[in-house]
């Protein structure tokens, strides 16, 4: 995600935050943060582990209202890719949209942006009469690296 973008989600928080008169305290930049620089998809868990790192005293709750606070403004997105896990990413904005490949092998989330689906999918919309106000876009399969490793495991049989 470009610096503009980043800009852009950031300032849409701060706007939430003072219009709900939500302060900001020091764990709460921090989660926010670390959520903004670290990897995409990351559970509850994965975002409660890394901050840990800088500061034990937070805990699950406040991560997990910070998340939810996130998702609120729409800042971050919760997903979830059959795992029954929720994981959040930051969300995208207008301009761009991206879908994912999962892989249920190794759990690996692979992003793609396709413009030519986003098109086909307002083409076939605007064929049913039907205005769409957010999409997703899910393949499940065995990613490349799983594929290797299964063809180059010795055939015991
Ligand atoms: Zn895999
Ligand atoms: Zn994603």
């Amino acid at each position: 995600m470009d610096q503009i973008a980043l800009d852009r989600l950031r300032a849409r928080l701060q706007a939430y935050m003072a219009k709900k008169g939500l302060r900001s305290t020091a764990q709460r930049r921090l989660i926010v943060d670390t959520f903004f620089s670290g990897a995409p998809h990351m559970t509850i868990e994965d975002l409660l582990a890394e901050v840990r790192a800088h500061d034990r005293g937070i805990g699950y709750a406040t991560v997990y209202r910070t998340l939810k606070l996130l998702a609120e403004c729409g800042v971050a997105s919760e997903r979830r890719f059959g795992d029954g896990l929720s994981r959040y990413e930051l969300a995208d904005d207008a301009s761009a949209h991206h879908d994912h490949l999962i892989c249920v092998n190794c759990g690996k989330i692979i992003e793609f942006e396709e413009p030519r689906i986003e098109a086909l999918q307002e083409e076939i919309a605007a064929k049913y009469g039907f205005e769409v106000t957010w999409h997703k876009h899910e393949m499940y399969g065995v990613c490349a690296d799983c594929r290797d490793a299964k063809d180059t495991t010795p055939d015991v049989s």
